[in-house]
């Protein structure tokens, strides 16, 4: 089966998810052809020439970092010009960006969040989980004569040794950009990580406002904890994002987690079911989080925060 990885950089470097694109590429038993799109692919390819890489496409475009349509465009007349099996992006937010909208423009096979995928006397299966990772399924593209797989960062080992691959210039037509890249914003420094921590405790929406937040914080800081949260209260913007417990948020796995005002939504599980302990207090006995909870009081929780705070 060919295939034509799409690479991703940054600021004029490979960013490592390409090399694990690759490896799974190579898992494929067919040619591989990598696509640099940047305004210095020659630059690129340098470190796209690994082992397992046939062909290297260099096709130059204005902007020198990412741009969704500019992608989107050059990608779609790779595949037009290269006509390959399989396509494969990373799952990253840059990919998410253009790869969805594509498989749908042309009508390709899709799947995202892949993980694993093999070629079965000439089909291909890629396997990706449901339901928040409690199912693993193996998705096949019956009547897909092109399929673009959507791959997540990690699952492979980055392709390595040197390799022997031609460079190609591509020529791609390409109607300008809606959108351009200005600047970079660095992100500040978390205050905590809460990744690291033994005891989290963690609070939602049910401790009601952010005036509430500060009861907390003495708390955590008493009890020898760390505090963390449920989504809503970073999207309200009471507390950074690097606080924030699950699926897109962190994934934690402390000895001890104490769930305050939390429902147990598949999204917050996801990032903290692997605890050690897990003690919820909610006042609905019907609360998912009770369905991980080693220990669960159904009960209010600040009369449960004010027994804490003479305890400690
Ligand atoms: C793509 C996507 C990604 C997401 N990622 C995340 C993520 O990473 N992390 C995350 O947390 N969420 C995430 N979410 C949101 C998630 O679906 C839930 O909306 C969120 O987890 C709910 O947060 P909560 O439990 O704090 O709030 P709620 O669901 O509103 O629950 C509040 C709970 O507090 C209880 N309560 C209220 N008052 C009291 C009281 N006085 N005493 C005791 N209990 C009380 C209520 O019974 C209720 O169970 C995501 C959603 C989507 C769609």
């Amino acid at each position: 089966m060919s295939v034509l990885v799409v690479a991703e950089h940054l600021r004029g470097e490979l960013r490592p998810v390409t090399l694990e694109l690759v490896s799974a590429a190579r898992e494929l038993e067919g040619p591989v052809a990598v696509a640099a799109i940047a305004n210095d692919p020659t630059h690129l390819a340098d470190q796209l020439n690994v082992e397992g890489v046939d062909e290297i496409l260099a096709v130059r475009v204005a902007p020198d970092e990412f741009e969704n349509d500019v992608y989107q465009q050059a990608v779609e007349a790779l595949i037009e010009q290269r006509a390959p099996d399989v396509v494969l992006t990373a799952f990253t937010v840059n990919s998410m960006g253009y790869a969805p909208a594509l498989a749908a423009k042309l009508g390709l096979g899709f799947a995202s969040d892949v993980f694993s995928l093999r070629n079965e006397d000439g089909a291909l299966v890629a396997e990706r989980s449901f339901y928040g990772a409690k199912v693993n399924a193996e998705l096949e593209f019956p009547g897909k004569e092109r399929v673009l797989l959507m791959l997540r960062p990690t699952a492979w080992p980055p392709a390595e040794g040197a390799g022997s691959a031609t460079v190609t210039e591509v020529e791609v037509p390409l109607n300008g950009s809606r959108a351009r890249h200005l600047d970079f914003h660095e992100v500040e420094a978390a205050d905590v990580d809460i990744t690291t921590a033994d005891f989290l405790l963690s609070v939602g929406r049910g401790i009601g406002d952010k005036e509430n937040l500060a009861q907390f914080e003495e708390l955590a800081d008493s009890m020898g904890a760390t505090l963390s949260v449920s989504r809503p209260l970073v999207d309200a913007g009471w507390m950074p994002n690097a606080r924030q417990v699950g699926q897109s948020g962190k994934t934690v796995q402390p000895k001890v987690y104490l769930a305050l005002g939390i429902s147990g939504a598949v999204q917050h599980l996801a990032g903290m079911k692997t605890s050690g302990t897990i003690i919820a207090v909610n006042s609905d006995p019907e609360a998912a989080i009770f369905n991980v909870a080693h220990y669960g009081a159904v009960a209010d929780l600040f009369e449960v925060a004010e027994e804490l705070e003479k305890l400690f």
